[in-house]
């Protein structure tokens, strides 16, 4: 999968593109990240990327035309491996980012990303109808830039990406994936501080464990999260469980 990231502040990418599991997606060539500065779209002496914005008021906006100059650079590159790519701009006035939006993202249907990261107060609002697809958030309170926000996204997409995590089970292990919470884990030793790994997961009896798991899930998902069991239709074995 491609994904184009346009940004003032390419070095903060180095943070997903050489490190953990998005960094090994990137070597072994699972993601292909690069980013898109509007600064090198720029012409004066200052490489200016700021203006005032009409009407007035504190803060300044992304200036329009290296901005938009990035978007096309990016979103070309992104759509020259013949997929076609989204454009979107992390705001927070974005719908709310989660996994079902993650697992859309890495469907191969999908096709490429171009995120936009915003600075100062935003970006002109013809830009966003020009050649903004979608609006995401990655929730409700406000950054300082949408960096941070674009790799929130592109971590939570990678890691579903075929081949990018060690064993695909644990991305469908994980919270969120089937709509719970995931279980508790323990490694060794099997005691610490005076605490014993529960019996259950030294028995071998992988039926168990699977039953004891999903147990666990359902109660912590039911205790920390009721929400998330409002919106599932549970299957009579997890009725079941949850019942007991
Ligand atoms: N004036 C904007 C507003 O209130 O909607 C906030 C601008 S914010 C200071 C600067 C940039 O940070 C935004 O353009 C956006 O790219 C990013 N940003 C801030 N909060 C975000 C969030 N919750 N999710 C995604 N991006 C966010």
């Amino acid at each position: 999968m491609r994904i184009a990231v346009v940004t003032l502040f390419p070095e903060m990418f180095d943070a997903v593109s050489r490190y953990g599991v998005s960094g090994r997606a990137c070597e072994q060539g699972v993601l292909d990240l690069r980013c898109f500065n509007p600064r090198s779209h720029t012409s004066d002496r200052h490489q200016t990327v700021d203006d005032r914005p009409y009407g007035g008021g504190p803060g300044m906006l992304m200036m329009i035309q290296p901005l938009s100059d990035a978007i096309e650079e990016a979103r070309q590159w992104a759509e020259s491996d013949g997929k076609s790519a989204m454009v979107v701009y992390l705001s927070p006035q974005g719908k709310v980012f989660d996994q079902s939006a993650a697992k859309h993202f890495a469907a191969p249907e999908s096709g490429n990303l171009v995120l936009l990261a915003g600075r100062y107060e935003g970006v002109d609002e013809r830009l966003i109808q020009a050649q903004v697809d979608a609006e995401w958030s990655i929730g409700d309170y406000v950054l300082s830039g949408g960096e941070l926000a674009a790799m929130v996204m592109l971590d939570a997409v990678t890691r579903l990406l075929p081949g990018a995590l060690g064993h695909q089970q644990s991305a469908e292990q994980d919270s969120f994936s089937d709509g719970l919470l995931d279980c508790p884990h323990y490694t060794r030793p099997e005691v610490f501080q005076g605490e014993s790994v529960p019996a259950v997961l030294l028995s071998g009896n992988h039926e168990k464990i699977r039953q004891w798991r999903l147990k666990q899930s359902l109660g912590r998902t039911w205790q920390r999260r009721p929400d998330l069991l409002e919106k599932l239709s549970l299957n009579e074995e997890q009725q079941k469980l949850l019942a007991e």
